[in-house]
């Protein structure tokens, strides 16, 4: 005679078959490790793996990827891991050296392979960096579907037996891409045009600002790596009263004082924080990317429209 407690268990394990979706014998019982070098890239990488994908990211929330030094536990993930995915365009001068010292031979993918760099002077002055790329495609929810594509097809080729899952994950979230790109371009169509422009500490929403039409200027360049000089600040203070700049927006990722400076010294309100180069916490309102390009945009919204 079954005690009750195996009568609770053997319903419980009825459930489970139950809800199980057709197909689910398909499902590998141990999941792909993939690294991710950071929190934004790793949110895509999930919404494209979904249950198949067991994805680690080494900048984690609210980390800077430009100036990041890895220690020995993220050598080892990423030797455990059959995957490494990075943004390229320069972003992560540090991985290349961390690949190696892991000993790993996980294929490195580049997401934004396909998408056309941008090329930043850097900040005012900065002629330094000249002709560096401009790392931050993600700006643009455009180029996040190419990642997602280039992800897509980065888990097919390492797991050939998910691509069904794989495609199906890639066009749900695609779609969602889409919605979200009508949902800026229609917030931005009501910001009068004259005042479609702020400012931010580094120079990271130049695929923003092509793909919307909102104007970011920055004292630092793209990388954070290099402060702003006394001249560039001096530059975008004039800049400021010049053209009547009504916002200045702090970032998740650098230093607020810089920002705070330029707001003391021409009156421009601080309009909030924009997240350029990383998720929030769970404490934060951005733990995807959906919606951090959601937060950014109520930000912007909020600032600039009166
Ligand atoms: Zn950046």
């Amino acid at each position: 005679m079954l005690t009750r407690r195996h009568a609770i268990a053997a319903g419980v394990l009825a459930v489970v078959f139950a809800a199980a979706p057709a197909g689910a014998q398909d499902q590998p019982k141990d999941k792909l490790k993939v690294i991710a070098s950071f929190s934004i890239l790793g949110d895509l990488v999930k919404n494209v793996g979904g249950d198949r994908v067991e994805v680690g990211t080494l900048v984690g929330p609210n980390g800077n990827a430009h100036v990041y030094a890895p220690s020995p536990a993220d050598a080892k993930r990423v030797a455990d891991a059959k995957l490494v995915f990075v943004n390229g365009l320069g972003f992560e001068g540090w991985l290349e050296r961390l690949v190696k010292a892991s000993g790993s031979r996980a294929p490195v993918i580049v997401a934004t392979k396909g998408i056309k760099p941008r090329e930043r002077a850097g900040g005012r002055g900065h002629d330094h960096d000249h002709g560096q790329a401009d790392p931050h495609a993600w700006q643009s929810v455009a180029n996040a579907k190419i990642y997602v594509a280039n992800i897509r097809d980065a888990l097919i080729a390492a797991d050939p037996a998910g691509k069904a899952a794989y495609e199906a994950n890639a066009a749900t979230y695609i779609a969602k891409l889409d919605a979200l790109e009508r949902e800026v371009r229609d917030v931005i169509a009501k910001i009068p045009a004259d005042r479609r422009k702020l400012i931010t500490s580094h120079d990271a929403f130049g695929y923003f600002e092509a793909a919307y039409g909102i104007a970011f200027i920055a004292p630092q360049g793209v990388s954070t790596e290099a402060e702003a000089s006394a001249r560039d600040v001096a530059a975008i203070i004039t800049q400021i009263k010049k053209q009547k700049i009504a916002a200045v927006f702090l970032e998740n990722v650098t230093d607020p004082r810089l920002v705070q400076q330029i707001a003391r010294e021409t009156g421009a309100k601080i309009g909030g924080t924009l997240y350029s180069d990383a998720l929030t916490d769970d404490k934060g309102d951005a733990t995807t990317y959906i919606d951090l390009i959601r937060h950014n945009l109520k930000q912007l919204a909020a600032a600039l429209e009166s």
